[in-house]
């Protein structure tokens, strides 16, 4: 059939320039990509690449490791080459780690220049190396790092003095001819990260790396990373997003493709809608979500599935899914494509539900 209109979205992108990390497209051009970082020792070769897999197979799409030691560096030939997904190599303080991971194969580097204090004399030899090997570059300017000059300008680490900053690193590169490279000015504060990221969306037409840092545990992290990436992608701006958690790097990415698709910026894929119960429920609904969103874990159809807690609303929204149920009086009716197909005990529902969606995914692939 006719392939299907792409959903909208609140705003186009802002155009930018457009390079690689390895086989990922960064710039206005490509779908925003989900980042995250990995926890393992980068010298625990099999550990990282484990970890790599995991990342992987929840939709992440390039993948940052560190490299702190010789021991790192020296690790990452074969991370780079075994890893599905580009690998960005975060440097922070050593200069000599920037050619390793060049040398090494990483799609990109992550370099932070207030950290790395020879940075202005070695930048014309990093942007030389870096060309040669098709290597890209991310300019991560950090709240918590900033340069001293700038600190002491601004006082703090201001919106201002963030940008400021990432201006001044990209003109290095930029002098020495080199311009694939995105740039980030993280903070911790989601309103001082939101009015840098503004700032520098209107300075120059460089890709964006969108985080907030040191977000905190999930709860506190996913909002805060979702207020401040929601903020700015719902008016075009960000290229490639992480959002930071102090929990695993798989949830990491969840979060991240969840904000993407939230915004119709990454095709949806399963999307549980479940009513939030009131007093007229007759089931318990926290719970019926819950296994029925671990019951289609992993499915790749784009379903909406909605789980909802009583007959007075739910059918209304069950026939706007793909795939429903209504509870009441110890039953659950279900609901595909809007009409009901069968009621069943309410003991049954998990299972009429899972059995339902596979048989909708099966003829979606038909299709
Ligand atoms: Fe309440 Fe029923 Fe609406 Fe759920 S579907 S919130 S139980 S009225």
């Amino acid at each position: 059939g006719m392939p299907a209109a792409p959903p909208p979205v609140i705003t186009p992108r802002r155009k930018t320039r457009q390079f690689n990390v390895g086989s990922v497209g960064i710039g206005s051009n490509s779908p925003i990509s989900v980042q995250t970082m990995t926890t393992t020792k980068t010298y625990d070769i099999n550990a990282t690449l484990q970890q790599i897999a995991e990342v992987t197979a929840a939709g992440c799409d390039i993948v940052r490791i560190a490299c702190p030691t010789d021991k790192d560096a020296e690790a990452l030939p074969i991370i780079a080459m075994k890893s599905q997904i580009p690998v960005i190599a975060d440097i922070h303080f050593q200069p000599k780690y920037v050619f390793a991971a060049i040398e090494a194969g990483c799609g990109a580097v992550r370099v932070n220049p207030g950290n790395i204090r020879k940075f202005d004399d070695q930048v014309k030899e990093i942007a030389a190396a870096a060309k040669d090997h098709g290597t890209s570059i991310r300019i991560g300017v950090n709240g918590g790092s900033l340069h001293p000059k700038l600190l002491k300008k601004y006082g703090k680490a201001t919106p201002e003095a963030l940008v400021e900053s990432a201006i001044w690193e990209a003109s290095l590169f930029e002098e020495h001819g080199f311009h694939d490279f995105k740039i980030s000015v993280k903070h911790s504060d989601p309103v001082i990260m939101v009015r840098a990221y503004e700032l520098l969306a209107e300075s120059g037409d460089w890709p964006l790396h969108l985080g907030v840092t040191e977000a905190g545990p999930t709860f506190q992290g996913t909002i805060k990373s979702s207020v401040a990436f929601g903020s700015l992608l719902s008016r075009g701006i960000g290229d490639t997003i992480r959002v930071s958690l102090s929990a695993p790097p798989v949830e990491e990415v969840k979060v991240g493709n969840q904000i993407l698709e939230s915004l119709n910026l990454r095709p949806r894929k399963l999307d549980i809608v479940s009513c939030p119960s009131c007093g007229r429920a007759q089931v318990d609904v926290y719970t019926l979500a819950e296994k029925v969103t671990a019951g289609l874990e992993g499915m790749k159809a784009p379903l909406r599935v909605a789980v909802m807690g009583c007959v007075v609303n739910g059918p209304g929204e069950a026939r706007d899914a793909d795939l429903g149920v209504a509870s009441g009086n110890g039953k659950g009716q279900i609901f595909v494509k809007g009409e009901v197909i069968k009621t069943v005990p309410e003991d049954q529902i998990v299972e009429t539900l899972i059995e339902e969606a596979n048989r909708l995914a099966e003829q979606m692939d038909l299709d």
